[in-house]
C-alpha cells in the first residue's frame, strides 16, 4: 500500500471517527433536551386540560372556548384541538390560526366538565331526606349552569365556580336577577317534575345512595356541557427526526469535506517524499548533481536538507576522489617517464651506461616510491586509520632531537639551524609521528632556504597549549598561495619542488596527523622573507 494511500486512509479513519463521535454525542444530546421538552410538554397537558375543564364548568357551555383555546395555544406554544364524543371538532387552533388542520397523534386526554355527585358527608341520611338533598343540589347545579350559559351568550362573564361540599362546582351566590335569573329559574322548573321521577325511582334500590348519584350524573347529561377530547400537537411539529435531512446532510457534507481534505493532506505529504524518491534514484543511477526542492521547517523540510547535504557530500566525496586520481598519476607520470626514456636511450645505445645515470633512475624511482608510501599514509590517516601508538613525552625534547637529525642537511646547505626550546613540555601522542612532522617542517624549511638563511626552532608554552614554531628566512610563499599549502600535490613551483624530492604530500600528511592529536597546524609567510609553521598540541596537566 502506497505511503499517499496510507496516509490518506489512516487519516479519513480519524476524520469519520471523529465526525462520528461528534455526530453521536450531539444526537445524544439533543434526543435528551427533546426528550426533557416533551416531559415538559406531558405536565403542560395536565395545565391545559384544567383550564380548558374549568372553561366548561364556569360558562356551563363550551362556547365562547375558541377565545380562550387560541390563548393556550400561543402560551404553550401547542396545537389544541378539541373533538366531542362523536368526532366533532369543538375548536382547533390550527382552525383559528387561519390554516388547515393537520391530522393529531398523541392519544387524547379526555375532559369532562360534568361533575360527579359525592355523597360522603350524607351518608346513612334517611331515604325521603337524601331524595330531597340531590334534588336540591341538582337544582341548584342546574340553576348556575344555564345562569352561567345564558351571561355567557350575551357576553357577560360568570361569576367564578368551586366545589362545594358534594362535588358540585356552584357560584357564592345563586342567580340574582335579570333576564338569565328568569330563564335558569323557567329551565329549573320546566324539569322539576323529570328530576323527581329520576330521584324518586331510586327508592327500593339495593344500593340507595349509589342509584341517586347514578340518576344525579344523568340528570346531569341533560343540561351540563358534554365531554370532549383534548389533543395536542400535530404529525408534523412532534415527530422530531433527529437525522432528519438538514442534520444527515450536514453529517453527509462534512463526511465529503473531510475526505477531500484527507487526500489533499495525503497528496500534500506524499509530494515531496514522491520527488525524494526520483531525486534518490537519479543519485543512484550516478546523478551526483541531483538536489529536491527544500520547503518549510517540519520533518519533510529536514529530510529533503538532509538529502542535499548527503548529495553534496558525495559530490564532494567523488570529485576529491577524482581529483586524487589524476593528482597521483600525474606525480607519477614524470618520474616514470623520466626512466622509461633513459631505459629506451639505454636500450638504444643512445647514452651510455655510467654509474651517474643509474644513480639518477634509482632517485627517479625512490621519489616514486616515496609518492606512494606518502599516499598511502595519507589514505589511512584521512580514513582514521593510521595506527597511532600514544604516550607522554616531551615535546620539548622533540624539537631538540629535530635539530640534531637536521644539522648535516643544514650545513651541506649552508643553513644555520638553531633551535630554542623552553621545556619541559609534557604531551600526549606518537612520538614517531610527531617526529614525522617536525621533520616535514624543518626539511621544507631547509628546502626553500638559501644558503646563508637560517631555520630557527622554538618550543614553547602558551596557556593549556604546547606550541612549536619553524621559522625560515627563505623564499617564503605568496599570500594568494597560503589557503592551499596544506593540500595535497599542491607545490608553489612544481617544476622546482619535484626535483629537490619533495612528494606534495608532505604538509597534507602532517595537517592530518596534528589534527589527530587534537592540536592545530597554521602558516604565516612573506615572501622573499621568509615562512613561520606553527603547530600547537594539548599540554599535559595544562
Ligand atoms: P613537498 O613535499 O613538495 O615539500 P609539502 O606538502 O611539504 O610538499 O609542501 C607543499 C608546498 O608548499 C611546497 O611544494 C612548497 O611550494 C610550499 N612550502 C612548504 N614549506 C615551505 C617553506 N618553508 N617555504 C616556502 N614554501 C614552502
Amino acid at each position: 500500500m502506497s505511503f499517499r494511500l496510507r496516509v490518506f486512509l489512516l487519516t479519513l479513519v480519524v476524520a469519520v471517527v471523529a465526525t462520528g463521535a461528534t455526530a453521536w454525542f450531539s444526537l445524544r444530546f439533543m434526543a435528551q433536551q427533546i426528550d426533557r421538552s416533551q416531559q415538559e410538554a406531558t405536565r403542560h397537558v395536565a395545565g391545559i386540560a384544567d383550564t380548558v375543564r374549568a372553561y366548561a364548568r364556569r360558562h356551563g357551555t363550551w362556547a365562547g372556548v375558541a377565545d380562550r383555546v387560541r390563548q393556550l395555544s400561543v402560551d404553550n406554544n401547542q396545537r389544541i384541538r378539541l373533538v366531542n364524543l362523536n368526532g366533532q371538532v369543538t375548536v382547533d387552533s390550527d382552525n383559528l390560526a387561519k390554516r388547515a388542520a393537520r391530522p393529531v397523534v398523541a392519544a387524547p386526554t379526555l375532559i369532562n366538565p360534568r361533575p360527579a355527585l359525592s355523597l360522603d358527608p350524607r351518608l346513612g341520611l334517611a331515604a325521603a331526606k337524601a331524595d330531597g338533598f340531590v334534588l336540591e343540589e341538582l337544582a341548584r347545579y342546574r340553576r348556575a349552569t344555564v345562569y352561567a350559559r345564558c351571561l355567557t351568550d350575551v357576553g357577560q362573564d360568570p361569576p367564578p365556580v368551586a366545589p362545594d361540599a358534594y362535588g358540585i362546582p356552584l357560584p357564592a351566590a345563586g342567580p340574582q336577577r335579570g333576564e338569565c335569573a328568569v330563564q335558569a329559574r323557567d329551565a329549573q322548573e320546566y324539569a322539576q317534575a323529570d328530576d323527581s321521577t329520576a330521584i324518586t325511582n331510586c327508592r327500593g334500590a339495593a344500593d340507595h345512595g349509589a342509584c341517586l348519584v347514578q340518576a344525579f350524573g344523568n340528570r346531569v347529561e341533560t343540561f351540563a356541557p358534554e365531554p370532549l377530547q383534548l389533543f395536542l400537537g400535530a404529525v408534523d411539529d412532534d415527530a422530531v427526526t433527529l437525522l432528519g435531512r438538514p442534520t444527515g446532510g450536514a453529517i453527509g457534507a462534512v463526511l465529503v469535506l473531510s475526505v477531500i481534505g484527507t487526500a489533499l493532506v495525503a497528496r500534500q505529504l506524499a509530494r515531496p517524499l514522491r520527488s525524494l524518491t526520483v531525486a534518490s534514484r537519479r543519485l543512484a543511477d550516478g546523478h551526483l548533481d541531483t538536489r529536491v526542492a527544500t520547503t518549510g521547517r517540519d520533518e519533510v523540510g529536514e529530510l529533503s536538507r538532509s538529502f542535499n547535504r548527503m548529495a553534496e557530500a558525495l559530490e564532494g566525496a567523488e570529485t576529491a576522489q577524482r581529483r586524487l586520481l589524476a593528482g597521483v598519476a600525474h606525480e607519477l607520470r614524470t618520474p616514470m617517464s623520466n626512466v622509461l626514456g633513459y631505459l629506451e636511450a639505454l636500450q638504444d645505445g643512445v647514452v651510455p651506461a655510467s654509474r651517474e645515470l643509474f644513480s639518477s633512475l634509482h632517485e627517479e624511482v625512490l621519489l616514486q616510491r616515496r609518492i606512494l608510501d606518502d599516499l598511502q599514509d595519507l589514505t589511512l590517516a584521512e580514513a582514521g586509520h593510521l595506527a597511532y601508538r600514544r604516550t607522554g613525552f616531551d615535546l620539548a625534547e622533540l624539537v631538540e632531537v629535530s635539530r640534531v637529525a637536521h644539522l648535516a642537511v643544514a650545513e651541506h646547505g649552508g643553513v644555520r639551524l638553531t633551535a630554542e626550546a623552553a621545556g619541559p613540555l609534557p604531551v600526549h601522542g606518537d612520538q614517531d609521528r610527531l617526529r614525522q612532522v617536525l621533520g616535514n617542517l624543518v626539511t621544507n624549511a631547509l628546502r626553500y632556504t638559501d644558503p646563508g638563511g637560517a631555520v630557527v626552532l622554538r618550543a614553547f608554552p602558551l596557556p593549556g597549549r604546547a606550541v612549536v614554531e619553524v621559522r625560515d628566512t627563505g623564499c617564503g610563499i605568496a599570500a594568494a598561495d597560503l589557503p592551499f599549502v596544506f593540500q595535497r600535490f599542491w607545490r608553489a613551483d612544481p617544476a622546482r619542488d619535484r626535483e629537490t624530492g619533495g612528494s606534495g604530500l608532505g604538509l597534507t600528511i602532517a595537517r592530518q596527523i596534528v589534527l589527530d592529536h587534537d592540536g592545530t597546524i597554521e602558516v604565516t609567510s612573506t615572501q622573499g622573507e621568509g615562512s613561520v609553521f606553527r603547530v600547537t598540541f594539548p599540554l599535559v596537566g595544562g
